[in-house]
């Protein structure tokens, strides 16, 4: 589904993401940990076209982005990856003078050109599908960050993407609020989305991920099932951040 080779990213002298190497099969979990500054959001960035890597290549399904294509034909494969994944993020990012259900069938009708009706019908069955149905006429202001980023959810699946990549999404909720959405995660995965999660929900992790990918100073340094990564870590590095999650 998702393969990576050779990725890399640079913030001028700054290099974020170093030779990174990936391959995740349809409906997998894998949860990406590190330290912070370590290059998750970078790597999720790039998977998702909101960041252009320095070279290698990613390819998502049959969509290929190569550092050896020219600009147009790199530029349209940006705007593809863009499509075919969807992107949770911690700061929900809803589009605040929308109602739910406008901010849910904005990006299938603008960029997928889908007829308003069947947008509005696939979005009732996705606010449906995260628990908001009542909600659909609210403005994002009016529901508590829970809510939000289930609204958040609901828009990136409204896509019908191939993959759903989380970047921290609980980690702007109160505590009280956080197992609202992770739920909403846990049913995702039980459906068969593939899935990639950066999060600092241990549990989450090692209940729900197939595959731990240890990440740090933009490298990937070990990965592993999560019973054997939060069993017996390979490297120190990754001893020290379990020890500090703990
Ligand atoms: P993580 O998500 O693991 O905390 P990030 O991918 O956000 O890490 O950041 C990795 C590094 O890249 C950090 O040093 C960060 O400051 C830097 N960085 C991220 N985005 C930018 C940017 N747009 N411009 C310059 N530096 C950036
Ligand atoms: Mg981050």
């Amino acid at each position: 589904m998702i393969e990576v080779n050779h990725l890399s990213k640079r913030f001028d002298a700054l290099t974020v993401l170093q030779d990174i190497n990936l391959r995740i099969h349809s409906q997998e979990i894998v949860v990406l940990l590190g330290p912070s500054g370590s290059g998750k959001s970078t790597l999720l960035r790039c998977l998702n076209g909101l960041e252009e890597p320095n070279s290698g290549s990613i390819r998502v399904d049959n969509i290929l982005w190569d550092d050896s294509m020219n600009a147009p034909t790199k530029k349209k494969a940006i705007r593809e990856l863009r499509n075919l994944t969807g992107m949770v993020f911690q700061s929900f990012n809803l589009f605040p003078h929308l109602t739910v259900l406008e901010n849910v069938i904005t990006a299938p009708v603008t960029v997928k050109n889908m007829p308003k009706e069947q947008a509005i019908e696939l979005a009732e069955s996705l606010l449906n599908k995260v628990g908001l149905a009542e909600k659909k006429h609210e403005y994002p202001s009016r529901l508590s960050g829970g809510q939000q980023q289930r609204v958040a959810i609901a828009r990136a699946l409204a896509m019908q993407p191939q993959i759903m990549l989380f970047d921290e999404p609980t980690s702007a909720l109160d505590p009280e609020l956080t197992g609202e959405v992770l739920s909403v995660m846990r049913q995702l995965a039980d459906e068969g989305m593939t899935m990639i999660v950066v999060t600092h929900e241990m549990k989450f992790a090692q209940e729900v991920a197939n595959r731990v990918i240890f990440m740090s100073e933009g490298v990937i340094q070990e990965e592993g099932a999560p019973e054997q990564f939060f069993v017996q870590p390979q490297t120190e590095r990754a001893r020290k951040f379990l020890r500090q999650m703990a």
